[in-house]
């Protein structure tokens, strides 16, 4: 009977298998609710200046304590939710949180340049109908600056259907907000797409700057090449994965003025991060002195 069913089919019982399955079918069903039970939290991390290591950003990335399991990844229930769609409310979630708690820092610091804060779009979230009006009254219930709020967007949601992406696109840039190209470089990255899309701003995966080695011109020549094509394109650059300070010196060298990594900080609470960003702050103050 294996037979029949062909090469590759699993008829024999897998448990491993099993489990994987059970586990899903568990995180699937505790996944409802959760915004309702409180177990979605907001860690932040922080984008920084390469040369001057300042602080200028954060980015939203989603975490999920969960009662048993305790702090869940968003890799592994990101696509839970995309699958079954209660990604589009958790994002709705996510960003009205974010906005809420980044303009809160704002107020707290009404002098000096306004902190910037990114949140991602799945590509569920950004084929949904109600997205550019749910951003819009985000942006309108938390009194958030627009020219702050940077979208987060994977080449894979362009490619699918790119005249209606490049719509959406340009509706959510008449909003005021900027977009920003996630994981440039993983996917089918094109030149020719990426002309025609209003992006403020290209973030190297982080496999770029992991795969940096003195003895590899190529691994440099590649960091080069993003950043002068972000320059054609009018486009900021900003390397992921900023793990050590060779990787820091290197790609200030090899021209991108922009990072993102453990090497400043990790994803954290956004009480830490407040904490981070006190010191950033009275830091470039006594650099200014
Ligand atoms: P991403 O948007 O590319 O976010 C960067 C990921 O890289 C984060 O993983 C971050 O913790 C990790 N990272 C940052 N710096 C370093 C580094 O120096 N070294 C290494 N090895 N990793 C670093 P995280 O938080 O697990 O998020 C994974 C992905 O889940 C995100 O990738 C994003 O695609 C998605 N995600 C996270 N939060 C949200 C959200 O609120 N909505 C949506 N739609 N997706 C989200
Ligand atoms: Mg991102
Ligand atoms: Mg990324
Ligand atoms: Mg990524």
């Amino acid at each position: 009977a294996a037979k029949a069913r062909g090469r590759g089919c699993a008829v024999v019982f897998d448990p491993s298998l099993f489990a994987q399955a059970q586990e899903r079918f568990e995180l699937e069903n505790d996944l409802r609710g959760a915004i309702e039970r409180n177990e979605l939290e907001v860690f932040y991390q922080a984008k920084a200046d390469l040369k001057s290591c300042h602080l200028y950003g954060v980015e939203a990335l989603l975490r999920w304590r969960h009662p048993r399991r305790g702090l869940i990844s968003p890799g592994l229930f990101i696509p839970i939710a995309e699958e079954n769609g209660t990604i589009v409310e958790i994002g709705h979630w996510i960003l009205h949180e974010a906005c809420a708690q980044v303009k809160l820092w704002h107020d707290q610091t009404p002098d000096g340049p306004l902190l910037e804060l990114s949140v991602n779009l799945s590509p569920r979230e950004f084929r949904q109908q109600n997205l550019v009006a749910g951003v819009a009254h985000v942006l309108e219930t938390t009194g958030f600056p627009a020219s702050c709020l940077h979208l987060e967007i994977t080449e894979g949601v362009l490619f699918e259907d790119i005249d209606a992406a490049a719509q959406v696109l340009r509706s959510l840039k008449d909003l005021g907000v900027r977009l920003d190209l996630d994981d440039f470089g993983s996917g089918y990255s094109s030149f020719r797409y990426l002309r025609q899309l209003p992006f403020d701003l290209i973030k190297i995966d982080r496999e770029f700057t992991f795969a940096l080695n003195p003895d590899e011109p190529s691994s440099e020549q590649l960091i080069r090449t993003i950043v002068s094509m972000g320059e054609t394109l009018g486009m900021k650059v900003l390397a992921e994965g900023v793990e050590t300070e060779p990787h820091r010196s290197t790609l200030q060298r090899l021209g991108c003025k922009l990072g993102q990594g453990f090497y400043f900080s990790r994803p954290i609470e956004a009480g830490q991060m407040k904490t981070l960003l006190e010191g950033n702050a009275s830091r470039s103050m006594e650099d200014a002195a």
